[in-house]
């Protein structure tokens, strides 16, 4: 019995980390912070995952990466393409995260509607960590529920302002799964992957046009698909200050989509969960607060689509 939108977090999602490096760690805690204060969570809807079982993620990764990653034998150029600095505490956040994004989805099929405090590591790919991404949350949820047969067709919506290349690339040809990314053509990955549907969106697009774009390719997908479970990536890295993404959405904007993918799906009566993806910004508690409006808006929806 759950009376309130579940949320999922764990303590070691953030550990101290360089201050002036691009990745903001402290961002899961801040967020966690900011939701608490804002009486959206608390201890009676937080849910903490266990890392995720190694041979979950044997489905999607390939073991000697995972072996070595674990135990920080990266090589020198592995290392710089995932863009982290290597600790045990890296390992042990992101094991969770991957269980976290796991969990998430669970309750989702079980309760309608679910959010992550994290997740969203779309670039990590079968044998390599790339752009702040070592293991991909979403493929390793969707593998592992289609394996248990929890679910038969999951719609992976991507709308960080990054092409989920691994995801597409970890699911390619995987008649279980749909993944459907919006992004900024411009943006990294230089190399775009194919997912089952690319929209790459122009430099500077703002909330009217992207939101339209959303809305017109979110109903097609739904429509073709008729997914089970859909898993939302709310990157917020397409605000118009990111210090990354070059599209321009405003605070409106980021509320507006993520109620806009939320309640469609909600409408037809598909489970969504819905993870964080990525967000940059000097200030890390302005990236939190970016964040939260995906938290918000599952709120508000859960009093009338949330199964307790
Ligand atoms: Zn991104």
């Amino acid at each position: 019995m759950t009376t309130r939108l579940p949320l999922v977090y764990h303590d070691c999602y953030s550990f101290p980390f360089p201050d002036n490096h691009r990745f903001p760690m402290a961002k899961f805690r801040l967020l966690h912070d900011l939701l608490r204060a804002e009486g959206l969570l608390g201890d009676d809807n937080l849910h903490r995952p266990d890392a995720c079982p190694g041979e979950v993620l044997a489905l999607t990764h390939c073991p000697d990466y995972l072996q070595r990653f674990v135990t920080g034998t990266l090589t020198f150029q592995e290392g710089r393409r995932l863009g982290l600095p290597w600790s045990p505490a890296l390992v042990t956040r992101t094991l969770h995260e991957v269980g976290g994004t796991l969990l998430t989805a669970r309750l989702a099929l079980r309760h309608g509607l679910a959010c992550h405090l994290a997740g969203g590591t779309h670039h990590a790919h079968r044998d390599a960590g790339s752009g702040f991404c070592a293991l991909n949350d979403l493929a390793v949820t969707a593998r592992a529920l289609l394996a248990s047969g929890e679910a038969r067709r999951i719609l992976i919506v991507d709308c960080d302002v990054h092409q989920g290349d691994g995801t597409a690339r970890l699911l390619a040809g995987n008649p279980g799964v749909f993944t459907l990314s919006l992004h900024c053509e411009k943006n990294f990955p230089a190399r775009k992957a194919v997912s089952s549907r690319d929209v790459g969106l122009p430099n500077g697009l703002d909330d009217d046009g992207y939101l339209a774009v959303l809305a017109v390719e979110l109903d097609e997908a739904l429509k073709r698909f008729h997914p089970e479970l859909v898993l939302l990536d709310a990157g917020v890295d397409v605000h118009a200050d990111d210090g990354l993404g070059y599209l321009m959405l405003s605070d409106a904007g980021l509320a507006a989509r993520d109620h806009l993918v939320l309640s469609r799906c909600l409408q037809d009566g598909i489970p969504v969960a819905g993870v964080l993806g990525g967000g940059y910004d000097r200030d890390p508690a302005k990236v939190a607060h970016r964040h939260a409006f995906l938290h918000r808006a599952a709120s508000a929806l859960w009093p009338r689509y949330g199964r307790p």
